[in-house]
């Protein structure tokens, strides 16, 4: 017999699982982005011990076809890129179609689905060595519901790194909040263990937004907070910044978005730190939910898609404004004693 055996189809999945589901606050991120892809307006979360036996995930988005169903499931299968060329210009949150397959090898996951196109839904779900799918009618609106439970029944090993219940959900609630931070026009529902943790209607207006992120990032940030809104040589930039009095000993209440995407970028949060320099006290870290649009074109967004990096054409212009948006504006506040004193 050869030695070089080639891998069943599970256990490849369940390897590429690795790299994209560490917790289940990994899974509800990979399946709120397929929702909020699919173009739905309305997300509906039912989760139980903290994410480990249930995610129950319900949206309204455009829905799968049945023959499609099956290929949801398999990897490298996505409807979202077909050419190398389309990676340059996408502007979905996944392309990778890696997801559903590498979940599916480490949990039981189905998905029941309709289409506008379809009068009635189908489900599917994957078993065995050669995560065989079968797909059977169910009933379904248009729209589509993953249900995913018992995460790592299969993988004791990776079972042993998951925390307490608590912990995972904290994790888990921290995804929601902030994909309910990057898209107003959607609702969120999150329930937990049969109990409402956030219930947040779209919003339209500043006003309503200010609501939503009240109760996403508390009253005592946005009664704090100052609304931005500048735009300059094609870039824009809005949101809130905290006021330098509500600093904070962590870096836990930052959140950036670029063109709708949450990042964690190196050059973005020099320039916020340059222009909260004079007015924090050494330790201290701003508050801010901060929203960058530009032409996709000048921005790289999937140089490192889990590590929430990009690459900008013009670095140094893209920090300058960030840098000049927000210092003037925390100049307008601060009197030139407090300046003084913080330094
Ligand atoms: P990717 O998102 O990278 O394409 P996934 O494994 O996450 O890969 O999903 C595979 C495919 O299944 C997607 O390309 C999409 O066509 C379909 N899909 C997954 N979730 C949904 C959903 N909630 N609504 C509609 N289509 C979906
Ligand atoms: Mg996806």
């Amino acid at each position: 017999m050869s030695r070089i055996q080639l891998l069943n189809p599970r256990l490849a999945n369940q390897i590429a699982a690795g790299e994209v589901v560490e917790r289940p606050a990994s899974v509800v991120k990979e399946l709120l982005e397929n929702s909020l892809d699919a173009g739905a307006t309305r997300v509906d979360l039912d989760v139980e011990a903290g994410g480990v036996k249930l995610i129950r995930i319900r949206d309204n988005g455009s829905g799968i076809d049945k023959d499609d169903l099956p290929l949801a499931m398999s990897r490298h299968a996505t409807s979202k890129i077909r050419e190398l060329e389309d990676l340059e210009k996408v502007i979905s949150l996944g392309f990778r179609g890696e997801a559903l397959a590498s979940i599916s090898s480490v949990a039981r996951l189905t998905l029941t689905s309709a289409t506008d196109q379809s009068n009635s839904g189908w489900q599917v779900s994957c078993e065995g060595r050669d995560m065989q799918a079968s797909v059977k009618p169910a009933p379904h609106p248009c729209g589509t519901t993953v249900e995913m439970r018992d995460l790592f029944f299969n993988t004791p090993a990776r079972r042993k790194f998951l925390r307490t219940e608590k912990t995972e959900f904290s994790h888990l609630e921290e995804v929601v909040k902030r994909l309910a931070l990057s898209r107003y026009d959607v609702a969120f529902h999150l329930r937990h263990n049969n109990r409402v943790v956030h219930s947040l209607p779209p919003a339209a207006n500043q006003l309503e937004q200010e609501r939503r992120l009240s109760r996403v990032c508390g009253p005592a940030f946005l009664e704090n907070a100052l609304h931005i809104e500048t735009e300059a040589a094609g870039l824009k930039l809005w949101g809130w910044v905290a006021l330098p009095t509500f600093s904070r000993s962590q870096a836990d209440m930052q959140h950036f978005f670029v063109n709708g995407r949450m990042i964690r970028d190196k050059l973005i949060a020099h320039a916020i730190r340059q222009a909260y320099r004079d007015v924090l006290f050494h330790g201290r870290h701003p508050a801010f939910v901060l929203y960058l649009e530009l032409d996709p074109s000048i921005v790289d967004v999937n140089v490192h898609p889990t590590k929430h990096e990009v690459r900008f054409r013009d670095g140094r212009t893209v920090h300058d404004f960030i840098f000049r948006s927000l210092h003037r504006l925390l100049a307008e506040v601060r009197p030139d004693d407090q300046v003084n004193s913080a330094r």
